[in-house]
């Protein structure tokens, strides 16, 4: 994968608001996790037509053994890359 260029998928979804968004963005990149290409960590949502109004989708931080933290962005437990945990 370190040859492998990066791109990114913009997927447009119907939600009711905001936080109805993020709920399906973090089922649908779960969903998608098996597959070593997806970089879950690094999804990010925004409003139909504004890529410059960009919100994270999970905390991202770094954890031991290259791992990334798949809990929401500004979590108050500890980083975890289980995702059935919490
Ligand atoms: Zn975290």
């Amino acid at each position: 994968m370190s040859e492998a260029e990066r791109f990114v998928v913009h997927l447009t979804v119907l939600a009711a608001d905001l936080a109805a968004a993020h709920v399906l963005a973090r089922a649908l990149t779960r969903s998608l996790g098996f597959l070593p290409q997806v970089q879950i960590g690094e999804t990010t949502l925004s409003t139909e037509g504004d890529l410059t109004g960009q919100h994270q989708v999970f905390c991202d931080r770094r954890l031991p053994h290259r791992r990334r933290c798949l809990l929401r962005p500004g979590h108050s437990d500890g980083c975890t890359h289980n995702l059935r945990c919490r």
